[in-house]
């Protein structure tokens, strides 16, 4: 497979065509595991997001907008159908490009997007407005109306996956869309960009556009004639975005960044607990939004819970993300290696200690140790900020009182997991917890069915379920004077 996809060069997808970029740029992407140039892709610059934005709003006054809603939703299966015949490919091509592993993608990315794509078809023709009947001298009746032409700008975590709970939504609901990856990870997009154009997407539909986000992100945010901004990513960039989006007063969904706590209590399922907490934090490399990242853990079963959860990061298998049995991959890129590795100098000085990890794994590639840290105290720059690598803290705590505290004491707000056999106590916490998902007794499943976001440096909107059709749609009024 290595040998099928020789580097070379992707060009952008622009109004049904693969274009070059305008000023002929491109840019190398990488595969974290070995440094190696798997790819050039075309570099868009202002010009290139101006065309593609021109041609969404083609595309959605025009052959987009007159397209049946049952048409978009028998193409958006067609699509599905086209994913799964080449499975293999995106399932190799994400991983070469991420350094997610080829297994992990398999088990979750992939069936997520299938689920994602095959759940929204199925609404497409099913977002209806209300006769409201609000007087008898008129007929007054709502339509649920697309908003437009959407920018979705998608971070390299889960580059498929969060791509999909853009496009899919926003497809459904008749909005066009212009698609910004993540330059780090721009090659599966660009496949989904060709997958729809062969099943039938009308030109401009959905434009991919590969760039750096300073230059191709910021243009798609700051153009005046892109009706809405989705995206996912740091807390940074989502306060440029929401700057950037002032001009022409876009709509803005954001859904950012965690430090999410997993609460464990003595009475809950402790070995259950323990996996969960190690998957919580070390699944993708700990590069997870809603990593559980902070392991709250009670004083009784502390000491116990740290030896356990250190032995489980110990026995994971770092390697090759083509290899089916490597159980954890390389960070993305060189940059978020170092960032990692800093972030674990910055807990040695703050006085936390290493239990385990705590170095880079071998000398080629972007491999960083799981690494747990215990005592930590909840002021400690490494329990107040996103990491976004597989590094766990733990932190002990006395009573109920105290969970809540250190759960809720950071500038957070997108999940959090408790550890209980008592219902009261996960009842308790379930309404005190302040997330935007809580789990009980479990500890990371997502499902599009049901609303996702956060509160605070986390972000604002949900996605997902029936809220993301809110996002793409707005309700129009009708008022029909019938006269008395
Ligand atoms: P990270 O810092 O973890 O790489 P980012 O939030 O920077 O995550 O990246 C998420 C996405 O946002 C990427 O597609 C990136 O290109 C884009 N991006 C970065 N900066 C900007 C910006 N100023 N305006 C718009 N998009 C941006």
């Amino acid at each position: 497979m290595l040998e099928r996809i020789s580097v070379q060069t992707h060009d952008l997808i622009i109004d049904g065509r693969r274009v070059p970029a305008s000023t002929g740029r491109t840019f190398d992407t990488l595969n974290p595991a070995n440094d190696a140039i798997i790819a050039r892709v075309a570099e868009a610059g202002p010009e290139d997001i101006d065309a593609a934005v021109r041609s969404s709003r083609t595309a959605f006054e025009g052959a987009w907008g007159h397209t049946k809603a049952s048409e978009r939703g028998a193409l958006m299966l067609k699509l599905a159908d086209l994913i799964r015949r080449d499975e293999d490919e995106l399932v190799q091509l994400e991983a070469l490009d991420s350094g997610k592993t080829v297994s992990a993608i398999r088990r979750q990315d992939l069936p997520a997007v299938l689920d994602t794509l095959v759940y929204y078809a199925g609404m497409a023709d099913k977002i209806n407005g209300q006769v409201i009947p609000a007087r008898t001298d008129a007929l007054t009746y709502t339509v649920r109306e697309p908003l437009g032409v959407v920018g979705a700008i998608i971070p390299w975590n889960f580059p498929l996956m969060i791509g999909m709970w853009k496009i899919a939504p926003a497809l459904a609901c008749g909005c066009t869309v212009v698609l910004k990856p993540a330059e780090l990870t721009p090659l599966t997009a660009l496949k989904i960009g060709e997958l729809a154009l062969e099943a039938g997407f009308p030109a401009g539909v959905l434009n991919v556009v590969p760039g750096f986000g300073k230059v191709a992100g910021q243009a798609l945010v700051d153009h005046m004639d892109v009706d809405k901004i989705t995206f996912t990513g740091s807390p940074g960039v989502g306060r440029q975005i929401l700057h950037g989006a002032t001009g022409n007063l876009k709509r803005v969904t954001l859904e950012l960044g965690g430090k999410s706590a997993n609460i464990i209590f003595p009475d809950g399922d402790i070995d259950t607990a323990i996996k969960a907490a190690a998957s919580g934090i070390f699944f993708n490399t700990g590069q997870v939004c809603s990593a559980g990242s902070r392991i709250l853990v009670h004083e009784s079963i502390h000491d116990d819970v740290v030896q356990r959860l250190a032995a489980r990061a110990k026995s994971i298998r770092l390697g090759d993300p083509l290899e089916t049995a490597t159980g954890m991959g390389p960070l993305v890129s060189e940059v978020q290696m170092n960032r990692v590795l800093n972030y674990i100098d910055i807990g040695r000085r703050e006085g936390a200690s290493i239990v385990t990890g705590g170095s880079r794994h071998g000398v080629a590639g972007c491999f960083v140790e799981p690494t747990v840290f215990a005592g930590v105290k909840h002021e400690m720059r490494i329990s107040q900020e996103e990491i976004f690598g597989p590094v766990a803290v733990v932190i002990p705590f006395k009573d109920e009182e105290e969970a809540i505290r250190l759960a809720n004491g950071t500038v957070y707000g997108l999940a959090a997991g408790v550890w209980t056999a008592d219902i009261g106590r996960a009842h308790r916490f379930t309404r005190r917890l302040k997330a935007g998902t809580v789990w009980v007794n479990t500890y990371g499943p997502t499902d599009i069915r049901l609303p996702w976001g956060g509160a605070r440096d986390s972000g604002f909107g949900r996605e997902h379920g029936e809220a993301a059709i809110d996002n793409f749609t707005e309700p129009k009024v009708v008022w029909i004077n019938i006269g008395r």
